[in-house]
C-alpha cells in the first residue's frame, strides 16, 4: 500500500513546484537544481521537511498547534508559484499563507542546506513509518505509539497486515473495535487519495491566482475551472483559465498541483468550458457539435477550418443551439437533453437567501456570543438568524440546560426589541435525536422555540431498519422543523450511518420538515445526489452553515454550492423565505400542532404518503 502513503500524508502533491521555464532550463542541464546551488534545497524538499517536523511534533507532548502550523506551512510551500529564492532574497517569506516569523527562519535555514539538528534529534526518537499513520481518520498519536510498542507496527503496510490477520483484535489493550475502526480508516484514506475538500481546493486555487496576478500581470480574467467550478464535494482536478492577450493559441502549464490554461480572448469561452468539464459533459457536447459539423476541442471551437469566436461560454452553447448550462449541472447525466427542452432548473443563488439557520454560540460549543453572531449576520445582509445551540444531552458540546435556555431567550427578546423589526433572531435549538427517536426536551420546553433542528449525534451503528425508524420518529415529532445532517457522513473521515434515505425523505415531505444541506465541508450532507429525489418527493431544503464561529457563517457558500449542484431552485429553500414568510411558515406549524394536540392524543396522526 505504498501509494496510500502519499494520500494520507497531506503530502498530496509530490514533485517539485516548477514553472514551465524552469522545467525547460532543467531539461538542458539534466539537473534538478541549478548547478551553482547544489547544496540548496528546493521548495518541495523544504515542504517535505516542514511536514516531517510537524508530524513528528504531533507525537511529542506539548503544543499541538505547532504541529499543525508546520503541516500547514508545508502545504502552502508546495503551492508556490513564485520561485522560493526570490522570496528569500526579498525577505518576503512571511507573505506565504501560514508562514510566520519562526517558520520563515526555519525555511531559510533549511534552504541553505546542511543538517537540521532539532529535526535529527526528533528522527532519533521515532521510525519514519509511523508518520503516515497520522493520516488515517481516527488514529491518534497515542494509539499509533501503542500499536508500535505492543505489536512492533512501524509502517502502513504492517498496519494493514495486522488488520487483515486479526492481530489487533486479539491483543489486550487494543481490541476488535479498534481493528474495525482502523480497517475503515485505511479504506477511507485510500479513497481520499489525491482529493481535496472544497475549501482546501479553493485555498490552493486562490493562492495560485494571487501569485499569478503578481507574477504575470498581463494575464486577464484568471478564472477557476475544473471540479471546484462544478462544485464537486471532493476535488482532484485543480485548474485555472486565463486570457493571455498576446497569445496566438491556447496553451497549458503546470504549477505544482494546478494546471493553468491560457488562451487569446476570443477563445476564452471554449477553453473555460473544456477545462471545467466534466469529461462526460464535454464529450456529449462534442458529439452534438460533430453532427452540426462543428469541432469542439480543448483549444476552441471550429467550423471546418475556421475558428469560431467564443469569448464567453454562452457563445459555445449558442453555437450548438443550447442555452447556457450552469457549471454545477455539467455531469453528463441528462442536463443537455433538459437544456434543449428549456427544462433546466432555475438554481438558487446567494442573493436568494434571506436568513441563516442552524448556528451555535458560546452558550454551547460556539466561539462567539449570540450578539456577535447576529451582528455578523446583519453585516452579511441577512434579515434573520436562527440560533440552534446543542440540547441538554450533548454534554460534550455544552448542551443547554433549562435555565440556560431561559437566559438565552431573554437575551434574544432584548436584542429583538432593539432591532425594531429590521432584523430578527429566531429561537431555535439543535435537539439530539435520542436512541428511541424522541427529542431531547419535553413538549413544554420544545414549545418555547420558534424552530427545532433534530439531529443524530450518537448511536451511529444501529441497524438500517432501526436507524431509519428512529429518524422518522424524530421527523414525525410535531416540534421538528428541520432534519440536521441526515446521513451523518463526514467526507474522508467516516461513512454515513446505515439509513434508508428515501424513506426518511418521504417522511420529511409528509410532515413538512425541511431537509438540511449542511455547509461544513466535512459534511455537505444531504449529498447533492439525493437532492433531485428530495425535490420530486416534495421536500423543502434548508441551506445551513452549522456555524460555530462568525467566520463559519460563510460555510453557507458550500451548502449553496452543492444545493445548486443538486438542482435546487429558490422556491424550495426554507431560508430563501423572507422574514415574514418564515415567521408565517413556523407560526402555521405551531397552529397545526396545537390543533393536532387538541383533536388527537397521538401527535403522529398524519400518515405517510407514497
Ligand atoms: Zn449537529
Ligand atoms: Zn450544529
Amino acid at each position: 500500500m505504498p501509494r496510500l502513503l502519499l494520500a494520507v500524508c497531506a503530502a498530496m502533491y509530490p514533485g517539485r513546484t516548477t514553472r514551465k521555464s524552469e522545467t525547460r532550463s532543467e531539461g538542458t542541464t539534466g539537473q534538478h537544481e541549478r548547478l551553482p546551488c547544489m547544496t540548496k534545497r528546493s521548495a518541495s524538499e523544504i515542504a517535505d521537511l516542514l511536514e516531517e517536523i510537524g508530524r513528528r511534533a504531533a507525537f511529542e507532548a506539548g503544543n499541538p498547534y505547532k504541529a499543525k502550523a508546520y503541516v500547514r506551512a508545508a502545504a502552502s510551500l508546495r503551492r508556490l508559484v513564485r520561485p522560493l529564492d526570490e522570496l528569500i532574497r526579498e525577505g518576503a517569506l512571511e507573505t506565504i499563507p501560514g508562514v510566520g516569523a519562526a517558520i520563515a527562519k526555519r525555511i531559510e535555514t533549511l534552504y541553505r542546506g546542511g543538517t537540521d539538528e532539532p529535526l535529527e534529534r526528533m528522527r532519533a526518537k521515532l521510525p519514519a513509518g509511523l508518520l503516515p499513520m497520522l493520516g488515517i481518520p481516527g488514529l491518534r498519536p497515542a494509539i499509533i505509539l501503542k500499536l508500535h510498542s505492543l505489536l512492533g507496527i512501524s509502517s502502513l503496510e504492517e498496519l494493514a497486515a495486522a488488520c487483515r490477520n486479526g492481530k489487533i483484535a486479539k491483543t489486550k489493550g487494543l481490541g476488535s473495535a479498534l481493528e474495525r475502526k482502523i480497517g475503515q480508516g485505511l479504506k477511507i484514506a485510500s479513497e481520499g487519495e489525491g482529493r481535496l475538500r472544497m475549501n482546501q481546493a479553493q485555498a490552493v486555487l486562490d493562492q495560485a491566482t494571487d501569485e499569478l496576478k503578481r507574477l504575470r500581470p498581463a494575464l486577464r480574467k484568471i478564472t477557476i475551472a475544473g471540479d471546484l467550478r462544478r462544485s464537486c464535494e471532493l476535488v482532484s482536478d485543480l485548474r485555472l483559465v486565463a486570457i493571455e492577450p498576446e497569445a496566438g493559441e491556447a496553451a497549458k502549464e503546470k504549477f505544482g498541483p494546478v494546471t493553468l490554461h491560457t488562451c487569446p480572448a476570443g477563445r476564452f469561452g471554449a477553453v473555460l468550458l473544456h477545462a471545467t468539464g466534466s469529461e462526460r459533459h464535454v464529450a456529449q457536447l462534442a458529439d452534438a457539435a460533430r453532427k452540426m459539423r462543428i469541432t469542439l476541442g480543448p483549444g476552441g471551437l471550429r467550423r471546418g477550418a475556421r475558428n469560431v469566436s467564443t469569448p464567453r461560454e454562452e457563445d459555445v452553447y449558442a453555437a450548438l443551439g443550447l442555452p447556457f448550462i450552469p457549471p454545477e449541472l455539467r455531469e453528463g447525466t441528462d442536463e443537455i437533453a433538459r437544456a434543449s427542452k428549456g427544462a433546466l432548473p432555475q438554481l438558487v443563488t446567494m442573493k436568494d437567501l434571506s436568513g441563516v439557520l442552524h448556528l451555535h454560540t458560546d452558550f454551547s460549543d460556539g466561539a462567539n456570543t449570540l450578539e456577535e453572531m447576529a451582528d455578523a449576520a446583519r453585516e452579511r445582509g441577512y434579515a434573520y438568524l436562527g440560533v440552534a445551540d446543542h440540547s441538554q444531552s450533548a454534554h460534550y458540546a455544552g448542551g443547554l440546560q433549562l435555565e440556560e435556555i431561559e437566559t438565552q431567550h431573554e437575551i434574544i427578546e432584548a436584542l429583538n426589541r432593539r432591532y425594531r423589526g429590521r432584523f430578527r433572531i429566531l429561537k431555535g435549538i439543535e435537539s439530539d435525536i435520542l436512541a428511541d427517536g424522541a427529542l431531547d426536551y419535553p413538549p413544554d420546553v420544545l414549545e418555547r422555540f420558534d424552530f427545532v433542528v433534530a439531529s443524530v449525534h450518537s448511536r451511529f451503528r444501529l441497524g438500517r431498519a432501526e436507524q431509519t425508524k428512529r429518524i422518522i420518529a424524530a421527523v414525525s415529532n410535531p416540534y421538528t422543523a428541520i432534519l440536521g445532517h441526515l446521513t451523518g457522513r463526514q467526507l474522508l473521515r467516516r461513512p454515513g450511518y446505515d439509513v434508508d434515505v428515501e424513506a426518511v425523505l418521504k417522511a420529511c415531505a409528509a410532515y413538512g420538515v425541511a431537509v438540511e444541506i449542511n455547509g461544513s465541508t466535512w459534511r455537505l450532507d444531504l449529498d447533492w445526489r439525493w437532492h433531485r429525489k428530495a425535490l420530486e418527493l416534495g421536500c423543502m431544503l434548508s441551506i445551513n452553515p452549522d456555524a460555530h464561529s462568525i467566520a463559519e457563517l460563510d460555510l453557507v457558500r458550500w451548502a449553496l454550492a452543492v444545493a445548486r449542484k443538486g438542482g435546487v431552485p429558490k422556491d424550495r429553500v426554507l431560508n430563501a423565505m423572507s422574514l415574514q414568510q418564515i415567521q408565517h411558515h413556523l407560526g402555521a406549524r405551531r397552529t397545526s400542532r396545537d390543533r393536532r394536540a387538541r383533536n388527537s392524543r397521538s401527535p403522529r396522526a398524519i400518515t405517510l404518503s407514497g
